[in-house]
C-alpha cells in the first residue's frame, strides 16, 4: 500500500478514538448516571492507553519519518504529516511513568483544589500545586530541552506561541486597558447611566431555551449534526464535525448569561461543523488551536452578539419574547449587554474590558512561577497585588482570588493566554471580514448572518490546521497577530457606550 494511504488509515483510527472519547466525556457530564463513574473511568483509561499505544507505534513513526521528507506530497498532505508528527513526538518522548504520575496528580489536584476553595485556604492547595509545577517542568525539559519550560507548555494549546510574542502583544493591551478602566470607574461614579435592572428580570428556563434556540438556528448551527443540552459549565464537545454538541445553563435571574453562553458555544460549534468533511478523519482538518477556537466563539459572542448591528433587526422579536424589555430602549439594551462591573473578582463573569487583565495577570504569574521568580507560597499576595494594580480591587479571600479557576488544579499551565489571544484574533478577523465583504454590516443589521459565516468558513473553518497559526491569521487578515484591532474596537465601543468623551474622560 502507498505510504500516505497507510498513514491516513492509521490517523483515521486515532481520530475515531479521539471522537469516541469526546462522546464519553459529553455523556459523563450530561447523561451518565452517577453510579457509572467507576466503569466510565475504566472505559476512558482503556481507550486512552490504546490511543497512546497507537500514537507511539513504531510503524506510525516509520511512515511519518518516510513521508516527512517526501516532496511529492500535496500541500495539505504535508500539513497532515506535520500535525501528526507533532503528536507522535510528544507521545514517544514522554516516559510512561511521568504520564501516569501526571494523570494521578491532576486527579488529586482537582479534589484538593475543590476542598481548598471551599475552605478559602490556599495553603491546602499549595503543596499539590508545587508538585504539578515540578512535573510540568519535567515534561517541558523532555519535550523542549533548549526552550524555557513555559514556552514548551504554551505550545500544547497555542502551537508556535512564546512568552516573547505574548509580552509584545499583552504590554500594549495593558497600557490601553488600565487607564481606560480607571476612566470607566470615574464615569460610573457620575449620574446619568442607564439602569440595567432588566438584566436580572426573572425568565423561566424553558422560555430561555426557546429564545436561545431560535438564535442558535439563525446563526447557522445544524441540528442534524448537533445537539443543544443543559450543563453545569457550558461547553462545546461531541464526536467530530458531524456530531457537535453544545451546552448551556439557565439561571432564571440572569437570562442574558444563558443567551450569551449559547451564542459563544455556537461560535465554537460552527467552527467544528464547518471543518472540511473530505478530510474530517485526518488531523489536518482539526481546529487550529485553542486561541483560534476561542476567536470563533468570541467573534460571535462579543464582536457580534454584544453589538448594536446584530440586534438592530432582532430586538423587536426579543421584546416580544421578553415583554419586560418593551420599557427598555434599544440603546439602553445594548449598554446593558456591555455593562462593565468594576467590582467583579471572577474572570468568567468579566466583561470585555476587564477580562484581558484577568488573563494577563494569570499569564504573568504562571510565567514567573516557571522562571523561578515567584514562589508558590507567595502566589496569593502576588495575585492580590496585581488585581489592585490592574483592576483597582483586592479580593477578600483566596476563593475569590487565586483559587477561583480550575485550570492549575488540572495542570493546565499555559492555557490562560489563549482566551485573550482569541479576543484579539476575533477583532482582527471581524475587522477584515467587514473590509473584504461589501454590504456585510448592512446584512448584519438586516439580520442576515450568512455572509459572515461564509467568510469564516472560507478563511478559518475549512482551512483547519493546514497552516500554522501565524500563517492562518496572516492569510486571513493580511497581517500576523496584532493587538491594535482589538484596542481600536474596544476603545471606540466603550468610549461611545459610556459617553466618556463628553465627560472629558
Ligand atoms: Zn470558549
Amino acid at each position: 500500500m502507498n505510504a500516505y494511504r497507510e498513514l491516513s488509515q492509521q490517523l483515521g483510527d486515532l481520530m475515531a478514538l479521539e471522537e469516541v472519547l469526546g462522546l464519553l466525556q459529553w455523556d459523563q457530564e450530561i447523561a451518565m448516571p452517577a453510579g457509572a463513574i467507576d466503569a466510565r473511568g475504566r472505559h476512558v483509561a482503556t481507550l486512552s492507553v490504546l490511543q497512546q499505544e497507537r500514537w507511539c507505534s513504531p510503524r506510525l513513526g516509520e511512515l511519518l519519518g518516510l513521508l516527512h521528507s517526501d516532496d511529492t506530497l500535496a500541500a495539505v498532505e504535508k500539513a497532515n504529516v506535520r500535525e501528526a508528527l507533532r503528536e507522535h513526538h510528544k507521545a514517544v518522548k514522554l516516559p510512561t511513568e511521568l504520564v501516569r504520575r501526571w494523570g494521578e496528580r491532576t486527579v488529586a489536584g482537582h479534589e484538593i483544589w475543590v476542598k481548598a476553595r471551599k475552605a478559602k485556604d490556599f495553603s491546602l492547595f499549595a503543596p499539590v500545586l508545587q508538585e504539578l509545577i515540578d512535573l510540568a517542568k519535567q515534561k517541558a525539559a523532555i519535550l523542549g530541552p533548549d526552550q524555557p519550560a513555559y514556552d514548551v507548555l504554551i505550545d500544547d494549546f497555542e502551537p508556535g506561541m512564546t512568552m516573547a510574542r505574548l509580552d509584545l502583544v499583552f504590554e500594549p493591551l495593558k497600557a490601553f486597558l488600565i487607564p481606560l478602566i480607571a476612566q470607566v470607574r470615574q464615569r460610573q461614579a457620575q449620574p446619568g447611566l442607564p439602569d440595567v435592572a432588566f438584566l436580572t428580570h426573572p425568565v423561566p428556563a424553558a422560555k430561555q431555551r426557546e429564545v436561545g434556540e431560535k438564535l442558535v438556528r439563525a446563526m447557522g448551527f445544524d441540528f442534524d449534526h448537533g445537539r443543544l443540552d443543559t450543563a453545569v459549565h457550558p461547553f462545546c464537545g461531541g464526536a467530530g464535525p458531524s456530531d457537535v454538541r453544545i451546552t448551556t445553563r439557565y439561571n432564571e435571574n440572569s437570562w442574558c448569561q444563558s443567551l450569551m453562553a449559547m451564542i459563544h458555544e455556537t461560535g465554537h460549534a460552527l467552527y467544528e461543523q464547518g471543518r472540511n468533511l473530505d478530510l474530517a478523519s485526518q488531523p489536518v482538518s482539526r481546529a487550529r488551536s485553542m486561541g483560534v477556537h476561542e476567536s470563533q466563539s468570541l467573534l460571535w459572542e462579543k464582536q457580534l452578539g454584544q453589538g448594536a448591528d446584530f440586534w438592530r433587526a432582532r430586538y423587536p422579536q426579543l421584546q416580544q419574547d421578553y415583554p419586560f424589555l418593551q420599557q427598555v430602549s434599544f440603546d439602553d439594551f445594548v449598554y446593558g449587554l456591555n455593562y462593565v462591573d468594576l467590582n467583579n473578582f471572577i474572570r468568567t463573569e468579566a466583561d470585555e474590558l476587564t477580562y484581558p487583565l484577568h488573563v494577563i495577570l494569570r499569564y504573568e504569574l504562571e510565567r514567573d512561577l516557571f522562571s523561578g521568580k515567584l514562589a508558590v507560597a507567595d502566589l496569593p499576595a502576588a495575585w492580590n497585588q496585581k488585581m489592585q494594580d490592574y483592576l483597582g480591587i483586592t479580593p477578600p479571600d483566596a476563593a475569590l482570588g487565586c483559587l477561583q479557576d480550575v485550570h492549575w488544579s488540572a495542570g493546565l499551565f499555559g492555557y490562560f493566554p489563549c482566551y485573550t489571544l482569541g479576543a484579539l484574533y476575533a477583532a482582527q478577523l471581524f475587522q477584515t471580514a467587514v473590509a473584504q465583504t461589501p454590504g456585510l454590516v448592512a446584512d448584519l443589521q438586516a439580520g442576515n448572518l450568512a455572509p459572515l459565516l461564509a467568510w469564516l468558513r472560507a478563511h478559518i473553518h475549512q482551512v483547519g490546521s493546514q497552516y500554522v497559526t501565524d500563517e492562518l491569521i496572516t492569510r486571513a487578515t493580511g497581517r500576523p497577530l496584532d493587538p491594535h484591532a482589538f484596542i481600536a474596537y474596544a476603545g471606540r465601543k466603550y468610549r461611545a457606550l459610556l459617553n466618556l468623551d463628553s465627560f472629558g474622560l
